[in-house]
């Protein structure tokens, strides 16, 4: 029997992770196939408290991984698929062993949304994508295209104006929802072109499967044109990734866990953080800040059961 298990290895994660083994709970980390969460494919992290130049994502990812491990965090690259909240207490399936642990923190993030498009899965990885800093360096001199008109819309074409020849922003408004700074960053860079009022509505490749073009739609017109470019990053939001947990926790239309007090979920012994309960604020220092109340929740729901026995 653990004594905690923390699912994900993002900023939430790792928080609780450092938490918990400070608390001398001996934590282990199921971390899953894509360790290291959202922070680990992004650029520059400006608003990082401590860190006044800003710091790298997969920099910052790394070090509380580090930190984690030198007070005795064990992880793990399993991947969860089902979960049995029980009185006394919960298991859960990694790959394929089932595991009990007195505690359980779910830090299991969000996924990057796709638009639901013909032949998308095909795609990806040539020429669609959600990760500007794992696959812009791929185009080179070419046209590329940026689907959405928040921050990681913003922060993405901006990264790409490094190696694309043009970074066309396409966008559904008139209007982005980025923070003012990075809007301001993106109209003063004149490699980005946006794109309003337009909608993606096909994907077009060439005769060896690679992205060669777009289908646009002008919302507003109807009007129908098609855009030569390389490669299209998706920057349109994330759905939190619960499949594991539907049906046994809390969660709302969207999926997004629900937590009382922060970190707590209706069953006891399960505690929740970060992003996949997160629809509103989604920032790095919040999903720290809420891995560290469900470590320091774990930790009172721990002592109490102690005292009980
Ligand atoms: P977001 O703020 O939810 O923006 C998603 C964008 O995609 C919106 O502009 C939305 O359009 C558009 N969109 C959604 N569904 C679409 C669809 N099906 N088709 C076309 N467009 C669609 O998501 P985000 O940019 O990933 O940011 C998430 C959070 O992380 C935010 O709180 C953001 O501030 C934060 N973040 C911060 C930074 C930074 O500080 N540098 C960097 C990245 C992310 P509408 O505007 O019309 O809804």
């Amino acid at each position: 029997m653990e004594k905690v298990i923390i699912v994900g290895s993002g900023c939430a994660g790792l928080t609780a992770a450092i938490y918990a083994a400070r608390a001398n709970l001996n934590p282990l980390v199921l971390e899953g196939r894509q360790p290291g969460g959202q922070l680990s494919t992004t650029t520059l992290v400006e608003n990082y408290p401590g860190f006044p130049d800003g710091i790298d994502g997969p920099q910052l990812i790394m070090n509380m991984h580090k930190q984690a491990e030198k007070f005795g965090t064990r992880f793990s690259y399993a991947e969860v698929t089902d979960f049995e909240p029980r009185n006394s207490h919960v298991r859960i399936k990694a790959d394929d062993e089932w595991l009990e642990t007195q505690a359980l923190i779910i830090a299991s993030g969000a996924s990057a949304r796709y638009l639901g498009l013909e032949n998308e899965e095909k795609l990806i990885g040539h020429g669609l994508t959600s990760c500007s800093t794992c696959d812009g360096a791929f185009y080179k001199n070419v046209p590329v295209c940026v689907i959405g008109g928040g921050d990681s819309a913003a922060e993405e074409s901006l990264f790409l104006t490094r190696f694309a020849s043009k970074v066309y922003l396409i966008h559904r408004r008139d209007k982005m929802r980025a923070s003012r700074i990075m809007q301001d960053r993106v109209f003063a860079n004149k490699k980005i072109e946006p794109i309003w009022n337009t909608v993606v509505t096909k994907y077009i490749s060439d005769a060896k499967g690679e992205m060669r073009a777009v289908r646009l739609r002008n919302v507003k017109t109807n009007e129908e044109r098609e855009l030569e470019v390389a490669c299209v990053f998706v920057a349109i939001g994330h759905d939190p990734n619960t499949q594991p947990f539907t049906g046994k926790l809390q969660a709302d239309a969207d999926g997004y866990l629900i937590a009382k007090n922060l970190a707590e979920s209706k069953h006891p012994g399960v505690f929740i953080a970060g992003d996949v309960a997160d629809r509103v604020y989604k920032q790095a220092v919040t999903a720290a800040g809420t891995g560290c109340a469900a470590a320091m929740d774990a930790e009172k729901y721990l002592s109490d059961l102690e005292s009980h026995t």
